[in-house]
């Protein structure tokens, strides 16, 4: 993280609020770091791209790097549940799911398959 002389900005006292709440939220010892975060993650998310939406995982693409992300769609107790899993990362929380929930089209193609249990395939915007 680049470190220097230090610059101020007012901020009104909602969003002030709203940084707080994400320090805590992120678990960073500084405002600053939870900017920082939400910076960097802003400008991750802008750098992946949606190739295709298939009824049991999306194709991202990040960095040249062609990204699965599987759907598991699982029948519990209390209904449906639909959870993501990043083959790239072998996570269930990293950039590429926080992606999948922030694109429109694939957050409603994920809705779809949670209501109907399948989607027809969703091609990207590559
Ligand atoms: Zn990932």
């Amino acid at each position: 993280m680049k470190r220097g002389k230090v610059k101020t900005i007012a901020v009104p006292p909602w969003l002030y609020e709203e940084i707080r709440e994400l320090k805590h939220e992120l678990k960073v010892e500084s405002m600053y770091e939870a900017i920082a975060k939400v910076v960097e993650e802003y400008r991750e998310m802008h750098e992946i791209k949606h190739l295709n939406t298939y009824k049991d995982h999306i194709k991202l693409l990040h960095n040249n790097r062609v990204i699965d992300v599987y759907i598991k769609l699982r029948e519990g107790r209390n209904g449906r549940r639909l959870d993501l899993y990043c083959d790239y990362d072998k996570s269930d929380d990293c950039v590429h799911i926080r992606y999948c929930w922030w694109n429109e089209k694939i957050r409603k193609a994920l809705l779809e398959i949670l209501e109907k249990g399948y989607t027809d395939p969703v091609p990207g915007d590559v």
